[in-house]
């Protein structure tokens, strides 16, 4: 494949360019413009292709609420030919090869996981920031586009209550938030060495396992992890914390981070912040809030769940979870400074026009990256275009949707799990044998039919199917087509 495409790009006739006089490299020059003008696009295409796209996107959107949520079909024709196709082609494919494969992600009747959305001002946002393109790791190159992620950071800060002096950066997704985040947590306590093998790490039984991986990628596979148990509403609990910090510290361990999370992802739980706080603080231990998930859910009537969160020395929050901005957007807060600069602060001569400008605006001095996406953009024109009530209007729909799911699925004879602290819950039906594989046969047949899209997990033995709402198009009426649908699957195995 890679000849076919090297072979029709350049052809250099065969030309040893250092012997070529001037006329020669003219003519040359010129039959590469040729080859490759077309990579400017001429206005009058670009203006076909915009409304090509846009049609694609309005029928795209139009028939959302008519399509399944789910298709076991995959992909065969995906591969790179290195011959041209027009964009009429190239979407036809997209549709029946992506958009039609896997998990509808833009549906509102995706319940799975946890789902997210991507209202459209995001795709106008991404779509400025490809043409524009500005360098947006760094200041100097791009004050404009650096401004704009500063300026989210400091709504964030505000949003968290974090001070004034707290730093953070964008990033792709909670992952490698989390990763920055604890990397920064590690060399504020000098967790290297010898030291590792005694230092330890607390987490509860319903940690993201993102978090376990970046412990992994940052050297940290080798601390003692311990897995702190839950109370009845699968949220850590901190007496619990307490004592396993007081053993740990007795036999001359380290106990140098807690990681508490603030919506869990299998039952949205926010573990008690405020008590997490005192105990970290009472033992000096970094706090890392996972708000992955739940953060944004601060804006709305449930806020005095985030308690504490101000207390915490690192959080993470995904608003391509919940201020459903398209997938790609994670962001990271961290108190204290110098630990995020120690590690991710780089200069190279290179960058020395860069230097005088304050180390901090620069996003690429806070991160592993250098060059980057402008991904701020995508969280700042929907916050300006829309402002922010809309989203948390949203927010505070999905929390009443998912009492209204679970009111008429125990109509239906199901049980459902506790009442939940955020958006997502779970449920089972009570077979009277064979439980769980019952109701895997009920999650197998709602795959099957895909109309709405759930995943299961399993709850202290019990095989259950979750429902998670956070799609912004998630509305009663989706609710209701996937309770007619979770009803019809259950006649099957009953
Ligand atoms: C989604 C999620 C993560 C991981 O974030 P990504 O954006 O998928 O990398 C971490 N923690 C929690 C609680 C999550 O829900």
């Amino acid at each position: 494949m890679v000849e076919i495409i090297s072979d029709q790009a350049i052809n250099l006739n065969n030309h040893e360019s250092s012997t070529m006089d001037i006329e020669e490299i003219i003519k040359e020059l010129d039959r590469l413009h040729e080859k490759n003008r077309e990579l400017e696009i001429p206005e009058e295409e670009r203006t076909a292709l915009v409304k090509q796209m846009g049609d694609y996107a309005n029928n795209f959107i139009g028939r959302l609420s008519k399509v399944d949520a789910f298709s076991e079909k995959r992909p065969t024709s995906l591969s790179i030919t290195g011959k041209k196709k027009s964009l009429q082609e190239i979407l036809q494919i997209y549709q029946t090869e992506v958009a039609e494969t896997g998990i509808n992600a833009a549906s509102g009747k995706h319940f799975g996981y946890i789902p997210a959305g991507g209202i459209f001002s995001t795709a106008i946002a991404d779509f400025i920031a490809a043409i524009t393109n500005p360098y947006a790791g760094v200041y100097y190159a791009a004050p404009g586009a650096a401004g704009i992620e500063n300026e989210i950071i400091q709504w964030l800060k505000s949003v968290f209550s974090f001070p004034l002096t707290a730093v953070g950066t964008l990033t792709s997704g909670g992952s490698i938030s989390a990763q920055i985040a604890l990397t920064a947590a590690r060399d504020k306590h000098a967790v290297k060495g010898e030291k590792i093998a005694r230092s330890v790490v607390y987490l509860s039984e319903q940690v993201h396992q993102s978090v376990q991986k970046a412990l992994r990628i940052i050297g940290l596979e080798d601390v003692i992890m311990r897995l702190i148990p839950l109370d009845e509403h699968h949220r850590m609990k901190a007496s619990a914390l307490e004592d396993q910090i007081q053993k740990d510290v007795e036999q001359n361990l380290h106990p140098f981070l807690i990681v508490g999370t603030a919506g869990t992802t299998d039952t949205g739980a926010v573990d008690p912040l405020d008590e997490i706080a005192d105990v970290a603080g009472r033992h000096k231990a970094w706090l890392h809030i996972d708000a992955a998930y739940g953060g944004f859910f601060i804006l709305t009537s449930k806020k005095d769940l985030f308690n504490g969160i101000e207390k915490a020395d690192s959080i993470i929050i995904d608003p391509h979870k919940g201020l459903f901005i398209s997938y790609g957007l994670g962001a990271v807060l961290i108190k204290d400074k110098n630990a995020l600069l120690h590690t991710h602060a780089y200069s190279g001569h290179y960058m020395q026009d860069a230097a005088a400008e304050e180390l901090i605006r620069s996003p690429a001095n806070l991160s592993p990256e250098l060059t980057r996406h402008f991904r701020g953009l995508r969280l700042w024109l929907p916050l300006q275009l829309h402002g922010l009530s809309p989203f948390v209007a949203c927010l505070e729909e999905k929390l009443l949707l998912i009492q209204y799911f679970r009111k008429k699925l125990t109509a239906l004879g199901f049980c459902v799990g506790p009442e939940p602290d955020l958006s997502i819950s779970y449920f089972w039906y009570p077979f009277d044998n064979e439980s769980n594989l019952k109701n895997k046969q009920l999650m197998d047949a709602i795959h099957h039919e895909g109309d709405a899209f759930l995943s299961s997990s399993i709850i202290s033995g019990q095989y259950v199917i979750r429902i998670a709402l956070l799609s912004f198009r998630t509305k009663r009426e989706s609710v209701d087509d996937a309770v007619a649908m979770i009803e019809r699957c259950l006649k099957k195995i009953k």
